[in-house]
């Protein structure tokens, strides 16, 4: 991938943070690039990729903020993986 293709890949990417949960439990933010992403594999709602809490390898899981308790936004929203420069 050249840069240019690069610049146009993020300029039409829909980009969001989304609080995700590794398999081992540990919640993060992440983020997000529905239509596909350069830095984990992608599968769906789930990507396999770096925990920045356990600092391991883990399938990340999209969670639904809705589903989780204010404390663990809070905690989710304090991690948050090593973003794209
Ligand atoms: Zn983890």
């Amino acid at each position: 991938m050249n840069f240019g293709m690069f610049a146009r890949f993020r300029k039409l990417a829909c980009r969001s943070d989304r609080i995700v949960r590794c398999s081992s439990g540990h919640l993060y933010t992440t983020m997000w690039i529905w239509g596909g992403s350069i830095k984990a594999v992608r599968l769906g709602s789930r990507r396999y990729q770096r925990c920045p809490v356990g600092h391991h390898w883990a399938m990340a899981r999209l969670v639904d903020p809705d589903s989780l308790t204010p404390e663990e936004r809070k905690a989710a929203g304090a991690t948050h993986d090593v973003r794209i420069p």
